[in-house]
């Protein structure tokens, strides 16, 4: 059953224009046809009960459980614009619950905060698409443009770590601090830029709370990378 991103009032499920484009004119659903939609992280069954103009009735309030138990951020430097896209869209699947785009010293790709703010509704749109698609009941938050050094201290978790492509080879240094979370202890992951972090960055990042840790014998491609980084944390979360 389809699932969107939605308002609930009274009896009425409200969908944007796209969607209701999308419901109609690409499912081409018709009246009685149900579909999902989730409101402030509840689920609720709905069903058309007109086309022209566009009515909806609830149904139900559905349970289903597709988050983790804690917030799960992602911290990525600057990439060029696809793999940024990429990764909006891979990590929604993967069940971070923020990205955070971060300015470092190799980023190849410098932006303004007004690109930046541009861009954002592009990344939103691609985090609640993807969101929608996996039947998550919340949508990535996308935040930044952040400097390196000028992260606020709020998005930190209450574990931290950095993929440190100098420490590439034993994953057991990862394996085991992974194993030590607890249920509800939020945790993040840093990526660098495809140039890679300077030491000096990775100092400051220890110092601010961040555990350096290898993602295994091969350099990935910093995209590969923060799948890599979310799906070996997601398979540690999931069972808490
Ligand atoms: N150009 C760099 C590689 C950068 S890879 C070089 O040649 O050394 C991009 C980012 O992916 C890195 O900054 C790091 O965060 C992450 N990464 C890639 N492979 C990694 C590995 N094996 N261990 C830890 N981090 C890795």
């Amino acid at each position: 059953m389809p699932r969107y991103f939605g308002e609930i009032i009274g009896t009425k499920a409200i969908l944007s224009e796209n969607d209701i484009h999308h419901l109609t004119h690409v499912l081409r659903f018709k009246v009685d046809q149900e579909f999902e939609v989730v409101f402030n992280g509840d689920i609720f069954r709905s069903k058309i009960v007109s086309i022209h103009p566009f009515c909806t009735e609830v149904i139900e309030k559905i349970e289903a459980d597709s988050e983790f138990n804690q917030k799960v951020t992602l911290f990525f430097c600057l990439a060029k614009k696809d793999k940024i896209e990429f990764v909006v869209q891979k990590a929604s699947e993967l069940g971070a619950t923020n990205l955070v785009l971060v300015s470092s010293a190799r980023s190849v790709v410098k932006l303004t905060q007004t690109d930046f703010e541009r861009k954002k509704q592009r990344y939103m749109s691609i985090a609640k698409e993807a969101s929608e698609q996996c039947k998550r009941t919340s949508i990535l938050s996308i935040d930044g443009l952040f400097e390196l050094k000028k992260i606020p201290l709020d998005f930190l978790c209450d574990k931290n770590f950095v993929a440190y492509e100098e420490n590439s080879g034993s994953t057991l240094h990862f394996f085991n601090a992974l194993k030590e979370i607890h249920f509800g202890e939020s945790v993040s992951i840093f990526v660098g830029p495809e140039g890679g972090f300077e030491k000096e960055e990775i100092r400051f990042l220890e110092k601010n709370g961040f555990q350096a840790v290898s993602l295994g014998k091969r350099i990935l491609r910093c995209e590969t990378a923060a799948v890599y980084g979310l799906s070996v944390i997601g398979l540690f979360l999931d069972r808490l």
